[in-house]
């Protein structure tokens, strides 16, 4: 027997006549209810498909659900970190430049309540496979829980940054503390008071924690492998008046957005370092230093990221930062980043991050040289020394972007899994679609631009919205990337990365060096939104003559 439930779709009942999730079709699946996975689910309603929305965790949010770590709050300013819908634009006020966690999150639950889109999604639901059927064309997508969903439109969004990576160092088992992997922090939080705490790492979520904690801890002691350069981020409570500016220019937020590098609402300093002299060189960036985020990099010169010299006196600028904010001298030295650029790694902003090392009770530990060797019952163990601590922090970041997909099982046509055929590397045509996967779309999947995620996310699904719509106007019943365009793409993004000082960096999240064994290879395109949109917008005028086009 089967009824209609309320997607419009058809499911199975069970002995007792009640609807069974066990088998379901509908026409899209998208596998995520954070930024990605809710701006899909909009999409897909505007084409008027039923959709169903997967979610692992029990709430809508993604990142903003996970990482929920003291101190966590966005790099994006809060304007233009949101959607364009002007539904939500009218009816939501944000309170700071740099949102908290909870606000983010209370922002994405106003938009899926606003936009009743908890109808569609099935929480605590986790897809443990993605099956491809040639000869029906369609996708069967199983769930932890037991639940088969079949669908005609395959959008995994499951986040580019939500596996996190918990390096493993033997001994942890003997720990007596307690230990938090910030990505996976608990919802009750974490009483620091008077505790020893160790932090492990030092990119941009460490960055945010470790002020924090510091105040309410007896003791913190950073292990530093890497030094970045963290930026300052300026946060400040916005006014009425600000509010209500923003509220008036979303409409050129948004454009501006859209054409700029990073997905900011930025404009191109129009000179680069050699245009200017060494004093107006070190003025300009005092200017950007004291605006925050980063309008430190993108409005200051225009070379930064393609030129080594001028690299250099950015760097160098920052190390004069820290070796003048930071009191003692050795300790201010060894948070100096050397022998790479600046954005070799992505910089983290800070909160007072470096003034954090003036405390009494703050100490940093550096690792690169000498490794964490073990945990043991009582702290952690560099060289022979062995650090007591109460509790160990792990912010040690996240098998980026492709780790998602991996941890979904996609299986493409004959049985190719998607895993295997990114063995050495993503390969994609525009980071959304790949050859062999028909019909799947990816939402902040490899290739796509670095850049502010929701700008990019929205441009994406849109891209998406436009494809489904030609397929299902000219009779199209399945589109996949041909191989050369896929190949193009690929040596595109390599391409780029290349030309600038990007690929300097060690362990660098982005080219997906930081997870041992796991392949170099630039995760994103690097030529900017504004570039990006048009390379879309040139397969879709072209009839989407870069993808393989069947009839239905
Ligand atoms: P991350 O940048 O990859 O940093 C991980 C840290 O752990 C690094 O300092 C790394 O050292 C260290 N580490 C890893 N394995 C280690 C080991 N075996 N021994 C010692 N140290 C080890 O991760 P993240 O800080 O979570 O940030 C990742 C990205 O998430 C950011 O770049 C950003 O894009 C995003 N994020 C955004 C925000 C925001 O927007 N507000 C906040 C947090 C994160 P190495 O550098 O030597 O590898």
């Amino acid at each position: 027997m089967t009824v209609t439930n309320g997607t419009g779709t058809q499911a199975s009942a069970n002995s007792a006549g009640a609807p069974s999730r066990a088998e379901v079709t509908v026409d899209t699946v998208v596998v995520g209810a954070g930024f990605g996975g809710l701006r899909a689910l909009h999409e897909m309603r505007e084409l008027g498909l039923s959709a169903i929305v997967l979610e692992a965790a029990g709430d809508v949010g993604g990142t903003w659900f996970w990482n929920r770590y003291p101190g966590a709050r966005t790099d994006s300013e809060s304007w233009v970190y949101a959607f364009p819908f002007p539904e939500i634009q009218d009816e939501w006020d944000w309170t700071e430049r740099f949102p908290t966690q909870s606000e983010a999150l209370a922002y994405l639950n106003f938009v899926a309540d606003r936009l009743e889109m908890r109808p569609d999604i099935r929480f605590n639901t986790r897809v443990t496979s993605a099956e491809y059927d040639e000869q029906d064309t369609v996708w069967t997508v199983r769930t932890e829980s037991g639940d088969i969903i079949r669908c005609t439109y395959f959008v995994p969004a499951a986040g580019p940054l939500s596996v996190p990576y918990q390096p493993d160092f033997p001994g942890l088992d003997d720990f007596r503390g307690e230990w938090y992997l910030t990505g996976r922090w608990p919802h009750e939080g974490v009483d620091f008071a008077g505790k020893r705490v160790a932090v492990v790492g030092t990119g941009a979520t460490a960055v945010q924690i470790i002020p924090i904690i510091a105040h309410t801890s007896a003791e913190v002691t950073v292990f530093q492998r890497t030094p970045n350069f963290v930026l300052p981020a300026r946060n400040y409570t916005l006014t009425d008046e600000e509010r209500r500016g923003i509220r008036a220019n979303y409409d050129s937020i948004w454009k501006k957005s859209r054409q700029h590098f990073f997905g900011f609402p930025m404009d191109l300093a129009g000179r680069t370092i050699h245009d200017v002299t060494p004093e107006e060189a070190q003025k300009i960036l005092e200017w950007g230093w004291e605006i925050g985020g980063f309008h430190f990099i993108f409005e200051t010169f225009d070379d930064i990221l393609v030129d080594s010299k001028s690299n250099e006196v950015v760097a160098n600028f920052v190390r004069d930062k820290i070796r003048s904010i930071v009191k003692d001298p050795e300790t201010a030295e060894l948070l100096c980043p050397k022998g790479y650029s600046i954005a070799g790694k992505r910089p983290p902003l800070g909160h007072f991050y470096y003034e954090t090392f003036n405390r009494d009770n703050v100490h940093l530990v550096d690792v690169s040289d000498t490794p964490i060797n073990t945990i043991t019952e009582k702290g952690i163990t560099v060289g022979d020394h062995e650090y007591e601590v109460d509790i160990i922090v792990f912010a040690t970041g996240f098998d980026a972007v492709t780790g998602s997909y991996r941890g979904l099982d996609i299986r493409g046509r004959d049985g190719v899994r998607l895993a295997d055929a990114w063995t050495h590397g993503p390969r994609t045509q525009l980071g959304i679609g790949v050859e062999g996967f028909p019909n799947m779309f990816m939402i902040g999947g490899p290739q796509t631009p670095f850049a502010n995620i929701p700008v990019v996310i929205d441009g994406v699904a849109e891209w998406i919205g436009d494809a489904i719509r030609f397929m299902r106007d000219k009779g199209v019943a399945t589109m996949e990337p041909t191989a050369e365009s896929v190949e193009v793409w690929r040596q595109t993004v390599s391409a780029i990365v290349d030309a600038t000082v990007l690929s300097e960096g060690p362990h660098s999240w982005f080219l997906g060096d930081n997870i041992p064994g796991k392949p170099r290879a630039p995760l994103f395109y690097f030529g900017g939104v504004g570039a990006f949109r048009e390379a879309c917008q040139q397969v879709a005028i072209g009839g989407y003559d870069s993808f393989i086009l069947n009839p239905a």
